[in-house]
């Protein structure tokens, strides 16, 4: 157990992959023996005062944006004399903003450019059921309302060896490992990757997956993984294929109904759970009613509603938006569909 205060607070919005990285900053900052801490953002308003906040910030919505702005601006006024560092991708394109409004002392620790802290590595975890493991970095497909590609489009991937070094490092401390990515459909020879986890002999899930990645190879080989645990979170975002287009999404609905039969043919037990957006500016009500009944169709375990929001730089956001109370209504109907309610 540490006595010293910490030294250095890391506070994390977004993603698995954030939440990944700030791990390894934590446990890189723990090997150079600097003290730090964890902490959730809805905890920052009562932090006691330490030299630095590292704030790991998200811009996947517009509001997951906001939020990591307002943390910074909140650290600041509670703690005037704490250097602050920010990373992730809310303020990858606002070096020259953030530092002009003189907000944060060093941006971007995990820009190649300006890197000081490895934001992978072996990362070392101690009491946790789950542990992720980055495998994946960076996306180049474009979705027509996706930020990220223009922001972390630069592809990398570890090595199988690099994993599985990560994953025996910390089996005797987890419970499971969760494979995660911004995008793994770029992750070469994936199937054997997941050959070489399960070999690990730990409990093992994936975080999220695209459709395009789910060839008959790929469920094959999982279904002869012993430790696989099989949930699927396979990112849907529309159930009307002329929406789909719109979004340079790569599949069909159809495409996607046929992996998931095949999925169940499978795997019996599996559970299921999906990113779903609603009110992009081409849904009309035809094309949300198409997806509603598609979804009630498919029947999914676990749909994750993100209520369309423009992202500055995107063709979508140059389109003119849906009334903001249509797509509340929208939210509504697909929730009574999520969680069973009629
Ligand atoms: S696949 Fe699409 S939604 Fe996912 S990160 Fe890439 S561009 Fe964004």
């Amino acid at each position: 157990m540490q006595s010293q205060a910490p030294m250095v607070y890391i506070i994390t919005y977004g993603c698995k992959v954030n939440y990944y990285e700030s791990e390894a900053v934590a446990s890189n900052l723990n090997a150079m023996g600097i003290v730090n801490q964890m902490v959730a953002d809805g905890a920052i308003s009562h932090l006691p005062s330490a030299a630095v906040f590292v704030i790991n910030s998200c811009a996947v919505t517009s509001m997951a944006e906001k939020k990591s702005r307002y943390g910074v601006s909140k650290i600041k006024r509670y703690h005037p004399q704490a250097h602050i560092v920010t990373m992730g991708c809310a303020f990858g394109r606002k070096t020259a903003e953030m530092v002009a409004l003189e907000v944060a002392d060093l941006l971007q620790i995990n820009d190649k450019k300006t890197s000081v802290i490895s934001t992978t590595g072996v990362v070392v975890r101690h009491q946790r059921e789950k542990a992720f493991i980055k495998i994946q970095d960076g996306c180049q497909n474009f979705c027509t309302y996706c930020i990220i590609p223009h922001i972390r489009n630069k592809i990398e991937y570890r090595p199988i060896d690099d994993v599985i070094t990560e994953i025996k490092a910390q089996s005797s401390y987890v419970t499971s490992v969760v494979l995660c990515g911004i995008n793994l459909c770029y992750y070469p020879d994936f199937a054997a990757l997941c050959r070489a986890v399960d070999a690990c002999g730990i409990q093992w899930e994936i975080s999220s997956l695209e459709p395009p990645m789910m060839t008959a190879n790929l469920i094959d080989t999982l279904r002869q993984c012993h430790n696989f645990v099989p949930h699927f979170h396979i990112c849907l975002q529309s159930g009307c294929d002329e929406v789909l287009r719109a979004m340079n999404r790569h599949y069909t609905t159809q495409e996607y109904a046929d992996i998931i039969q095949a999925l169940r043919a499978a795997f019996p037990d599996a559970t299921f759970g999906t990113d779903l957006i609603v009110g992009f500016p081409t849904e009309t009500d035809a094309a949300f009613q198409t997806t509603l009944s598609y979804l009630q169709k498919l029947r999914l375990d676990k749909i994750h509603i993100f209520p369309y929001s423009p992202r500055i730089g995107t063709p979508a956001a140059e389109l003119p938006l849906i009334q903001n109370s249509i797509v509340t209504a929208r939210v509504e109907q697909v929730k009574k569909i999520a969680f069973g309610v009629e």
